[in-house]
């Protein structure tokens, strides 16, 4: 489940070994992975193209072309992008591939195929971005941003947080560490948190992801980095796959269950 530690980690391999590559030829192994246009213009879009930079908003890297035109790289819960050298072997669950004249490759592997690539144009790159919330860790995204961006909205925290509208790149691993952190139970209404509480959260949010970054990202089973590397941020989660061990805090065992469809871990005495 790439979020925002492990697809800024992606980036920031890419940015350093990516930019000025040109891309010789494109194959689809699975047609379905391209977003849109169309794979025809998908393939056209892309040949004889150069990578100038990458970029990050959200859960999504955005690949800058020469010619203007972005590749939007969207993971969801299994894609990994590699590069690969030259003569390296072949990917497991391999949906596309980009060649590059230097004869390394961009490889896109997924196993449950449900993330997506996407060539968009400058309009379309703007449109993705007006519709993403803040990121949390601008220097945009204050306690008073937070508080804002809840005030009024009815419903549980934990979903809320999921939103990319309230704000951009949390996931389910992300969300579970940070409401442990500040001591909030992920059903709580969220109009109902005082500003202190707003205030933890905010400072919890920031920390995981900053821990996250840290440790290179979270790999539980498929999350990889661009050279094909695990995370380490597993060994350090506090609730998130951790139910039936005990908490840190206080010993009690901690619970998963559903909150908005999505599998849940918390601690029924430290989160409130
Ligand atoms: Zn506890």
């Amino acid at each position: 489940m790439p979020e925002l530690p492990e697809v800024e980690t992606t980036r920031r391999w890419l940015v350093a070994h990516l930019p000025g590559a040109r891309i010789s030829a494109v194959t689809l192994v699975d047609r379905r992975v391209v977003e849109r246009p169309a794979p025809e213009a998908f393939l056209r879009g892309l040949v004889g193209r150069a990578f100038t930079t990458l970029r990050r908003r959200g859960k999504y890297l955005l690949c800058d072309l020469d010619d203007g035109h972005h590749l939007i790289v969207h993971r969801r819960m299994t894609g990994n992008l590699l590069l690969r050298e030259p003569g390296a072997p072949a990917d497991d669950h391999t949906a596309a591939v980009l060649q590059l004249e230097d004869g390394r490759e961009l490889r896109f592997c997924d196993r449950r195929r449900l993330g997506r690539l996407w060539l968009a144009t400058p309009a379309e790159a703007a449109a993705l971005d007006a519709r993403l919330g803040p990121e949390p860790l601008a220097p945009e995204f204050t306690s008073t941003e937070l508080a804002r961006r809840l005030a009024g909205r009815r419903g549980q925290l934990k979903p809320l947080l999921l939103d990319q509208r309230v704000v951009a790149g949390l996931g389910n691993i992300y969300v579970d560490e940070a409401l442990f952190a500040a001591g909030l139970h992920p059903c709580r209404a969220a109009e109902t948190l005082t500003a202190e509480e707003v205030g933890r959260l905010h400072a919890a949010i920031q920390a995981v992801l900053e821990q996250g970054l840290r440790n290179e990202g979270t790999t539980f089973s498929d999350y990889r980095g661009a050279v094909g590397q695990p995370g380490r941020n597993q060994l350090l989660v506090e609730v998130f796959r951790k139910d039936g061990q005990p908490c840190a805090r206080c010993g009690t065992t901690i619970v998963k269950t559903r909150v908005g469809g999505r599998g849940t871990h918390y601690c029924a005495v430290c989160q409130r």
